[in-house]
């Protein structure tokens, strides 16, 4: 983000210089697609792009806040968070103050002004880098508001579930809240254990934005969602994250030759997830671009959630020298893909894509190389050097 471009709007709207800036980085899915809601692994990174909150605390309960992007203010009272009707952006910010306020926390209100580079509505979780940049802007207005990471998460998906109305796992707000720069972060969605897992330096991942609307996107994983669950009911098993592949491949024939290949998918992903994070630590890239091609092939041929458009830009991309793998990301049907390419070979991989998918589409991609950013953090202005962060000290 701009930061003066911020400041700038700050003292346009207000009259006076912000005093803190607060911000949480969007993610991606390096690996592990379609694994969460099986209780299963992931492995996301926190991106270089972020949404910023610059503001400055106030004495009373009430918020103000612009955003750059919708070119509007929201002003509320702490005491009277009241929904819209219809879908607006103010639902996150005033999401989170309700969640923070029902968990029992105290909040100063404070004056800011929003921006964003997170693309939005392209997977890459925009929605979540607001959540927690509103969050830590609230900390940054309010001393005695001290969260855990897991905390901030929680209450991030409390807002999107209960007051935007979207039921999302707890994924995007996790990476939002704990992202570590030139890591990814391995996710247990069952006891969201985490950990750091170091990425190699002289890659990039560029996330491609395959611009194809997402027309099946959420019936088709509703219906996903069911098969997984009723393939784990016929294992006999609380979820396919507890069957193993060897175990898969001696009871498939107990199971509906549609439902073997959703579960194989989704217990051969797991097992990925956790080959990916080997690979990431014995430094060996090429076993980590390969791990990404044979997920992007699950994806498409047992789960049947790819598109023509993301095997086009996958095709392009893996058809580059120096790319060592590509992938669709998130949960199908168009969104994003990604690809892990040398750093030098980024131009060509940007060239190949930009010459070859229209031609293959129909459509113009959008592409962003990307590294490994911090999660949600917030600082004073006149001290830029002492970030906060949600890590306890
Ligand atoms: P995504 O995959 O990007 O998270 P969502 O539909 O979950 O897509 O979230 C997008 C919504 O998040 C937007 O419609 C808007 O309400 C909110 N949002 C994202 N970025 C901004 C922003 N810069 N300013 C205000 N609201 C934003
Ligand atoms: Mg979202």
């Amino acid at each position: 983000m701009q930061m003066a471009v911020l400041e700038e709007a700050f003292r346009h709207t207000y009259g006076y210089a912000p005093t803190f800036l607060a911000r949480a980085p969007g993610r991606v899915n390096l690996i592990g697609e379609h694994t969460d809601y099986n209780d299963g692994l992931v492995l996301p990174m926190a991106i270089d792009r972020e949404a910023v909150v610059v503001g400055a605390p106030r004495d009373d309960n009430v918020v103000n806040l612009f955003s750059l992007h919708y070119n509007e203010k929201l002003s509320f009272d702490l005491g009277t968070i009241a929904r819209r009707q219809e879908h607006h952006w103010s639902h996150y910010v005033l999401g989170v103050a309700d969640a923070l306020l029902r968990a029992g926390h105290t909040l100063k209100g404070f004056d800011g002004v929003l921006g964003s580079d997170v693309p939005i509505g392209s997977g890459l979780s925009s929605s979540a880098a607001v959540e927690l940049a509103t969050l830590m802007a609230f900390a940054a207005a309010t001393p005695s508001l001290q969260l855990s990471p897991l905390d901030a998460a929680r209450l991030a998906q409390r807002a999107e579930n209960c007051f935007v109305g979207v039921q999302c796992g707890l994924m995007d707000q996790l990476i939002a809240a704990l992202g570590r720069a030139g890591h990814a972060l391995l996710i247990d969605c069952r006891t969201l254990a985490h950990q750091p897992v170091p990425l190699p330096e002289g890659y990039t991942v560029v996330i491609i934005d395959t611009a194809a609307p997402r027309a099946l996107a959420s019936s088709a994983y509703n219906e996903r969602r069911a098969q997984c669950e009723q393939a784990a009911r016929l294992l006999g098993v609380p979820a396919l994250r507890d069957v193993s592949p060897e175990e898969l491949a001696r009871r498939q024939t107990e199971l509906p030759p549609l439902l073997a290949r959703r579960a194989r998918h989704v217990v051969r992903e797991n097992q990925r997830v956790l080959q990916a994070v080997e690979a990431l630590r014995a430094g060996d890239v090429a076993e980590l671009g390969a791990l990404m091609n044979q997920s992007h092939d699950s994806l498409r041929d047992d789960y049947e959630v790819s598109s023509p458009a993301l095997d086009a830009a996958v095709e392009i991309a893996r058809a580059t020298d120096g790319v060592l793998g590509a992938r669709m990301t998130g949960a199908g049907f168009g969104g994003c893909a990604i690809a892990l390419a040398a750093q030098a070979c980024v131009p060509a991989l940007t060239t190949n894509l930009l010459a070859h998918y229209p031609k293959r589409t129909g459509l113009t991609p959008r592409l962003y190389p990307c590294s490994a950013s911090d999660g949600a953090t917030w600082h004073r202005l006149d001290d830029r050097l002492r970030q906060h962060s949600l890590h306890p000290c």
